[in-house]
């Protein structure tokens, strides 16, 4: 059945021979930044929905699953998050997770592109309902940049919220960039990055992003996995870095006690997303459960 692309928007993942459709109504938004193309549909069933580079970023209805498993699993592994960062995030879904975590003091967030942001309070206000809190500082540079001027030991948590590892984003998944992160956190510090899907990348992107995370100095890795509806394949995963903290403990009193108010995230989420499906072990087997 060819769609018809006045009524649906289809994003297809070329070599895989899949593609992921929405049905629309009209679209709202188009603007062509110095970084990339920022459109906004309304769809039928899916409330709006943000596209960049004509890649799905996020719809009013499904964003829920990704931005609470970016956000709380990194922050109740951290024994005492105080400073975090966000490199990318420019919808402020993450941002908004972050702060609800009442230790946390400070939360800057780095997207290149002001443009997301701006669409975003425009179309998707309900997620930039954090952005006046005191603790919260937009930022809009490149990422990588940035990272090279963090003060050393500086960070606690930083999110790597980013779009595909392609245009601006390419240097987000390299060694380079991932060892000024390294420099920039404390000892006990964490990392956690958008890793793509499990069933496609397990023995590509990811592969090479534990490679990547390793070369860079960081000794424990543990990749989650949860459903995005609306990502390619809709199985989707974030990967946590640490230099030498076990990635699946976790404050788990504290996440069962914490009134986040969240609809995919909960302590036995936490742990269920650790668990990794015997194709992908061969690649996360730090996080095997002992037996
Ligand atoms: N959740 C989405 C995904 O998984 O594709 C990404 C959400 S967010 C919209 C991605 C953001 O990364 C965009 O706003 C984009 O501007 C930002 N970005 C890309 N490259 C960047 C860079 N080098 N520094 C900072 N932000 C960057």
């Amino acid at each position: 059945m060819a769609l018809d692309d006045r009524h649906w928007f289809s994003e297809p993942f070329g070599d895989e021979g899949i593609a992921f459709s929405l049905k629309i109504r009209r679209k709202l938004h188009e603007k062509q930044t110095p970084f990339q193309k920022i459109e906004v549909f309304e769809t039928e069933r899916w409330g709006n929905l943000l596209v960049i580079d004509g890649c799905m970023m996020l719809t009013s209805r499904d964003n829920f699953t990704y931005h609470e498993m970016m956000s709380h699993p990194v922050l109740f592994t951290h024994p005492a998050p105080k400073r975090v960062l966000i490199i990318g995030g420019g919808d402020c879904g993450v941002l908004q997770e972050v702060l609800k975590h009442p230790g946390v003091e400070q939360c800057v967030q780095v997207d290149i592109d002001e443009g997301v942001t701006r669409a975003a309070l425009q179309y998707f206000p309900e997620l930039c309902t954090a952005n006046d809190d005191p603790r919260a500082e937009l930022r809009f540079e490149d990422g990588l940049q940035y990272l090279k001027d963090c003060a050393v030991g500086s960070l606690d948590v930083v999110i790597v919220d980013s779009t595909d590892p392609v245009g601006p984003a390419e240097g987000l998944f390299g060694e380079s960039f991932l060892r000024d992160v390294h420099r920039a956190l404390t000892d006990d510090g964490l990392l956690v990055q958008q890793s793509e899907s499990p069933i496609l990348h397990v023995d590509s992107l990811i592969r090479d992003l534990h490679q990547a995370m390793r070369g860079a100095g960081f000794t424990r890795l543990a990749t989650l996995q949860f459903p995005v509806v609306s990502y390619p394949t809709g199985w989707w995963s974030a990967t946590m870095a640490s230099k030498g903290a076990d990635l699946t403990r976790f404050r788990e009193n504290d996440a069962r006690e914490a009134d986040l108010g969240t609809h995919y995230y909960s302590a036995d989420m936490h742990r269920a997303a650790l668990t990794a499906p015997p194709f992908c072990q061969h690649r996360f087997t730090e996080q095997l459960r002992k037996r």
